[in-house]
C-alpha cells in the first residue's frame, strides 16, 4: 500500500492488465476532489445537460437565405434545382 493522507483512495490494476515490470504500478492513488461540491454547483451542472444546441442551418444556393438543411427554401420555394412550392 502506498502512503498518504487518510482520505486518499487507492485503486488496483487487475492482474490481467498489470505489467510484469514491477509491483509499483499495481497500486495507484485515485484522484479525489478536495472539496465537496455545493448543491447549487452540482445542480447547475446537471441543468446544463438539458441545454439544446443551435439548430442546423444551411444557405439556399439560389437566394442565399438561411434555411433548414434538406428542406424547401421558405423564401424562394426551391429545393435542389426546381420550384417545389409557390411563394407569392
Ligand atoms: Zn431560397
Amino acid at each position: 500500500m502506498i502512503g498518504g493522507p487518510p482520505w486518499t483512495r487507492f485503486g488496483t490494476i487487475p492482474d490481467n492488465l498489470a505489467r510484469p515490470s514491477g509491483p509499483f504500478l499495481r497500486e495507484f492513488v485515485v484522484p479525489v476532489p478536495k472539496k465537496k461540491k455545493s448543491k447549487s454547483k452540482s445542480r447547475s451542472n446537471r441543468a446544463g445537460a438539458w441545454k439544446l444546441g443551435k439548430p442546423a442551418r444551411s444557405l439556399c444556393p439560389r437566394c442565399n437565405n438561411a434555411k433548414l438543411p434538406h428542406t424547401v427554401c421558405p423564401s424562394c420555394g426551391f429545393y435542389r434545382d426546381r420550384v417545389v412550392i409557390d411563394v407569392e
